[in-house]
């Protein structure tokens, strides 16, 4: 049975990210959300105290900001050999935290990023011990190829004569695409065979083939770099295939899907992270102005502002709980596929609405840029979409309901 209080053991992970969230985050906060493609440096020295704390363990395993770390257990999920002292929930508590402080700087913190959870699900020994550790974004969407990621154009053919995948297309969108080390990029061995001929690969960020076409200007979480790449005649050694290279239907772009199930919490976390962050700072402001909340009384009988701000709470805690449940079963090893996107659901949905209320209820205050209110609510809303839509996460978990296939319900 799923405890609800969080374990004392993470309590002083919890306190660890809060004050470096606290500290670095909130500080640099509206820094870079007006310096838009400027490299936060203040995170290269905090990487480093991380990476120092995380290997005497202090950070409780997989690490306060990891989304997705290179250790096999960070990002795992259900179906993985790791998880063992509650890896997943060490990461999705720590999140939580970082994000209360800024989601844009968390996901561009060095050595994070998408692409290690999936090295660390389909690497070999040799591939972890080349790749673990490095800063890697993840290659997938194109510009026709989103949600539907198994429609991806970006072709890989094999180079008998030298040994080497030869990559070309086009991928949009990429986290940290210009600031990490390593690019997992999504292609297909042919096309005709559908998702199973869908492999991923690892490109060095400094390969003459992988072509930088542009920075994207964002509306939110603008510390964070998002690059489109073109790659033209891009070369890789046939060792940086990830996972097997033959085409089988049950092959690994279904284990990479599955990464998916397990970062879904974690994406789930950073919007519950940022929407504490609003709900926290509403609750200053409306005391300020004198609106006070009372849970003694019923939603009735209290002022219009205090009621839609308990309701609020309501929604932030459902959310937060359904996030510690998918984590909780990933730790355990229980499926946790129907959970994850729950979560995610519940939790981008509430994490949109509670900002966009908040920055209403604060009035004027709320809407400038006096308050980090505004640029909350314009980063929050990424969470709805990338590691899978609003309408994405509730078509799988219909599909899992009902028990129908992707090719059933589309
Ligand atoms: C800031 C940012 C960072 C990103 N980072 C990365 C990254 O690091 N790596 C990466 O590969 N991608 C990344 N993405 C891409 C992101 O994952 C995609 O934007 C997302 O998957 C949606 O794809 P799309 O934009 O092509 O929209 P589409 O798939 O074209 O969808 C458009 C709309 O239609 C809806 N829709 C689509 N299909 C269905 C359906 N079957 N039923 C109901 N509704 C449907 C969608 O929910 C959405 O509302 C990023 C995107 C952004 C904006």
């Amino acid at each position: 049975m799923i405890s609800l209080e969080v374990p004392k053991k993470f309590q002083p992970l919890i306190s660890q990210a809060h004050q470096v969230a606290t500290e670095v985050f909130r500080s640099s906060s509206r820094k870079y959300d007006q310096a838009e493609h400027t490299y936060p440096k203040e995170l290269d020295m905090l990487a480093a105290v991380m990476d120092g704390m995380a290997d005497s363990g202090a950070l409780g395993g997989a690490g306060a900001g990891a989304v997705g770390s290179g250790s096999p257990n960070g990002g795992g999920g259900a179906s993985g050999d790791g998880n063992r002292n509650g890896s997943n929930m060490a990461s999705l508590l720590g999140l939580i935290e970082l994000c209360w402080g800024d989601v844009g700087l968390l996901l561009t913190m060095p050595r994070q990023g998408l692409g290690q959870a999936a090295i660390a699900a389909v690497a070999n020994e040799e591939q972890l011990k080349r790749f673990g550790g490095k800063w890697a974004a993840m290659a997938i969407t194109e510009p026709e190829a989103g949600s539907d990621s198994a429609a991806i154009r970006t072709t890989a053919r094999y180079d008998e004569d030298t040994g080497e995948y030869v990559l070309n297309g086009e991928k949009i969108f990429v986290t940290s695409g210009d600031r990490a080390e390593l690019i997992v990029v999504w292609a297909s061995l042919d096309r005709s065979q559908g998702r199973a001929a869908i492999k991923s690969f690892v490109v060095e960020r400094d390969n003459p083939g992988l072509k930088l076409d542009r920075l994207e200007h964002k509306l939110g979480i603008r510390a964070s770099d998002t690059a489109n790449f073109v790659l033209e005649d891009c070369r890789v050694p046939k060792e940086n295939l990830l996972g097997s290279p033959e085409i089988a239907p049950k092959g690994g772009f279904a284990g990479v899907m599955q990464t998916f199930d397990n970062t879904r919490p974690l994406v789930a976390g950073m919007a519950i992270g940022v929407a504490r962050a609003c709900l926290e700072r509403t609750r200053e402001l409306l005391g300020e102005a004198g609106v006070e909340i009372d849970y003694h009384k019923p939603p009735h009988a209290q002022s219009a502002a205090a009621s839609e701000y308990i309701a609020m709470e309501s929604d932030w805690e459902a959310a937060h709980l359904l996030a510690l449940q998918a984590a909780w079963m990933a730790d355990n090893r229980k499926p946790n596929s129907l959970q994850a996107s729950m979560a995610k659901a519940k939790a981008g949905r509430v994490g949109t609405d509670i900002a966009l209320r908040c920055v209403a209820l604060c009035g004027s205050v709320g809407y400038g840029e006096g308050e980090l209110l505004e640029k909350w609510a314009r980063d929050v809303k990424i969470l709805d979409i990338f590691e899978g839509t609003q309408q994405i996460q509730l078509l799988i978990i219909a599909r899992q309901l009902l028990g129908k296939t992707s090719a059933e319900l589309r």
